[in-house]
């Protein structure tokens, strides 16, 4: 008997006919003698319709009690999933993180999963259950609710599966598996057959939100294949996988957008050891990340620095650098909510040169802009005006030979 994990996004259990079309599916891998466990999500809207409650009582509310709240999403699907399971004759039962024993730190809103206990999932599969265990959700050691951050029902799954050791674990999703550019945007997008852990955990940390980037580190670590398909059809997906020769064929399997950062720059800086430290530290400490940095020196003795961060934390990081800005004794804070992130990846090209000069020539062709520039061993990525970002992601498909036929 082989022991499943499926996942299922908020788009799949988005309302009851599609809770019911999700518990076929489970039902027959349970009589296909398999032993079951479902990890679902909120149905799709309900996440965001919560934050934005929240969000009409106070600006920042209090992150322990957003947790809380954010928690519910998902609680109402398991327990319909439970209750639909049950009317068809199964023996189910659903199960919130504390429950199934989901230990995480405490950073409310993005903890992180410590240890998984899954003592209650066990005693019930070998009671015959299906269980279905909340999504996104854990607790920490006071015993407080915690949430994994946005997508984090991907990295409960691939979580789950790894303390189960199953011998499968399957993400269901609203496309049919992981593309070479988001084929909402890019109509000539092929599917993947097979991706390797590194490409698409670059992919997800550019992006691409198809899976949540720590569920990809998890899967990485304990070796848990993932299977990444469609709950709408009963096509073979994408299975991401360790890296093997073939991948490095090809140079790049995949472009990633994001139009979810905000640039910041301090102007005209005194140019001198320990500065950009001073300008920096303050955003670490307030939990806010950095992602591209670039300084360009000015005059002879001073400097601009420009970073950019995720577009939430905006407000809050040019409130820091404007203080700071007055004690460092720089000229100005500028910001620009209007950017985004175009990024090819691929394993090949740790092998292959040229890959940069391409995409900025691709870009130039088009008249687009590059404000800043990043790369690492298996991507490289641009900051463009984030008006072009469809144009830049459909360019940079056809010039690397991605586009389906
Ligand atoms: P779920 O609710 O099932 O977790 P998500 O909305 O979180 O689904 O993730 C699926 C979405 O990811 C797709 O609808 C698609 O728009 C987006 N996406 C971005 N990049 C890609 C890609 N390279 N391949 C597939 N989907 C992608
Ligand atoms: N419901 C959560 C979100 O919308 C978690 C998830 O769907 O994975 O982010
Ligand atoms: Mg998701």
């Amino acid at each position: 008997m082989a022991l499943i994990v499926q996942k299922y996004g908020g788009t799949s259990v988005g309302d009851l006919d599609r809770i019911a079309n999700v518990a076929r599916r489970v039902a027959k891998t349970r009589d296909e003698g398999n032993e079951v466990v479902v990890i679902l999500s909120a149905m799709s809207g309900v996440t965001d319709q919560l934050i934005s409650m929240a969000g009409n009582i106070c600006k920042t509310p209090d992150i322990r009690e957003m947790d809380v709240l954010l928690a519910t999403g998902e609680q109402t699907t398991v327990s319909l999933m439970a209750m639909t399971l049950q009317a068809m004759g199964y023996k189910a039962r659903s199960m919130l993180g504390h429950q199934a024993e989901i230990l995480t730190d405490s950073r409310y809103n993005r903890a992180r999963i410590l240890d998984i206990g899954a003592r209650r999932i066990r005693q019930l599969l070998a009671d015959g259950h299906i269980v279905v265990v909340a999504g996104f959700q854990g607790v920490d050691a006071n015993g407080d609710i915690t949430t994994l951050g946005r997508g984090g029902s991907d990295t409960s799954a691939v979580a789950v599966a790894a303390a189960m050791k199953a011998d499968q674990c399957e993400i269901y999703t609203d496309v049919d598996g992981i593309y070479t550019a988001d084929p909402n945007i890019c109509s000539k997008a092929r599917k993947l057959t097979r991706i390797a852990y590194d490409e698409i955990m670059e992919m997800a940390s550019l992006g691409a939100k198809v899976l949540q980037i720590r569920s990809v580190e998890f899967a990485k670590k304990y070796n848990v294949p993932l299977h990444v398909r469609s709950s709408f059809n009963q096509e073979d997906g994408t299975m991401v996988v360790h890296e093997d020769a073939d991948m490095e064929k090809v140079v790049v399997s995949g472009v990633a957008h994001n139009k979810n950062e905000a640039r910041i720059t301090l102007r005209k800086v005194p140019d001198r050891p320990g500065i950009a430290s001073r300008i920096l530290k303050p955003v670490a400490d307030a939990g806010i990340s950095v992602d591209m940095i670039i300084q360009n020196t000015r005059l002879s003795n001073m400097t601009d620095l420009t970073f950019t961060v995720p577009k939430s934390d905006f407000e809050a990081a040019m409130e820091i650098e404007k203080k700071v800005a007055l004690e460092i004794g720089a000229a100005e804070v500028l910001g620009d909510e209007s950017i985004a992130k175009v990024s090819v990846i691929g394993v090949g090209m740790r092998s292959h040169s040229g890959v940069a000069s391409k995409m900025f020539a691709t870009l130039a062709e088009e008249n687009i802009n590059i404000m800043m520039i990043s790369t690492s061993e298996i991507r490289i990525s641009c900051i463009i005006e984030e008006k072009y970002t469809e144009l830049a992601v459909r360019s940079l498909h056809t010039a690397f030979d991605l586009d389906s036929e």
